[in-house]
């Protein structure tokens, strides 16, 4: 027994069953955090299997679990929250997990099972990776990677003043985002794309500890993270970056959006990032512009917190 499989047992309700096939079952502590009503009928269950555990919930379906050479997914680090495992304990696990997995052959480990795909989506008419001068300078102008952005002189939409952002799935183009390169142009983006998708998830290098996860396009763009494209995170979002097994850190914004990412960082077990930038620094986007790459990245790390307690005292002075 580990001490994930461990800490999952001892926290289980009292009333138990086990059953023939090795399920401990109990009234599952999921559902009405899934908008199901509770449950009554023991419906939850654990097994444990070898060095693994997994949890299913036959009342609203919700399944997850953990095996060795895994990290603790968002949806386990729910599970143990449910369960009433404090945050040390919990942030004990995670390390555990790590620990773990340096242990493991990596061939051994079953891959992860979420996999989502996205419609194909045009770019606009004419898009081209040729960017006529203005564009060019405004991209360096706010530090965004030139080599990954498009122009299109067509006139729908003011296509012709707009910076191009084509997005990919795979090798598919599930549509774009585009920006107004004159801040007075309505809308300021114009995009195009199924809900669901984050941006930059295929520019994570497979090594990386940490993921820097932001509101804004620009933003993931130039300190190399990861756009949640909205001020709320859908499951579905943090089932995609999740499948990076790292340390999300997220940069919210300093405003009231801003907040309601974090609300979603606790949810999903993230840890956020206070960077002590000048007051006039609103976002990654100029931080990196004033500051630079390099410099800005390391202030987000060195000014990440973990514990939900201390991200709510710090959100308050954001
Ligand atoms: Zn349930």
């Amino acid at each position: 027994m580990n001490g994930i499989q461990q800490a999952v047992l001892d926290s289980l309700p009292g009333k138990q069953k086990r059953t023939t096939n090795g399920w401990i079952s109990f009234n599952a502590v999921c559902c009405h955090h899934n908008g199901e009503s509770q449950d009554k009928r023991s419906r939850g269950g654990i097994i444990t299997n070898g060095d693994a555990v997994s949890y299913h919930c036959f009342n609203c379906n919700f399944k997850t679990g953990w095996q060795p050479g895994r990290h603790i997914s968002f949806k386990m680090r729910k599970l143990l929250t449910w369960l009433g495992v404090d945050e040390n304990t919990r942030q004990m696990l995670n390390i555990e997990a790590l620990r773990i997995k340096e242990t493991v052959v990596v061939e051994d480990v079953e891959e992860e099972k979420f996999k989502i795909e996205f419609k194909s989506r045009p770019l606009p008419e004419g898009a081209t990776s040729e960017l006529p001068d203005n564009i060019r300078e405004y991209a360096l102008r706010r530090c965004i990677p030139v080599d990954k952005l498009m122009y299109s002189n067509s006139q729908p939409a003011g296509m012709w003043k707009r910076v191009i952002v084509p997005f990919k799935w795979g090798r598919r183009t599930i549509g774009f985002s585009a920006r107004s390169i004159d801040d007075a142009g309505r809308p300021k983006y114009f995009t195009s794309h199924d809900n669901g998708y984050c941006y930059g998830i295929d520019n994570q290098l497979p090594n990386a500890r940490f993921v820097v996860v932001t509101e804004g396009l620009f933003d993931a763009m130039c300190i190399g993270g990861v756009g949640i494209l909205s001020n709320q995170c859908s499951e579905t979002q943090a089932q995609i970056i999740d499948t990076l097994a790292r340390e999300v850190i997220l940069v919210p914004d300093r405003d009231i959006a801003g907040q309601k990412l974090i609300n979603d960082a606790l949810e999903y077990g993230w840890s956020v990032s206070f960077p002590d930038w000048e007051p006039d620094v609103k976002d990654v986007n100029d931080a990196v512009i004033r500051y630079g790459k390099l410099f800005t990245l390391k202030s987000i790390v060195d000014a990440r917190e973990t514990s939900s307690l201390k991200i709510n005292l710090r959100r308050k002075r954001w």
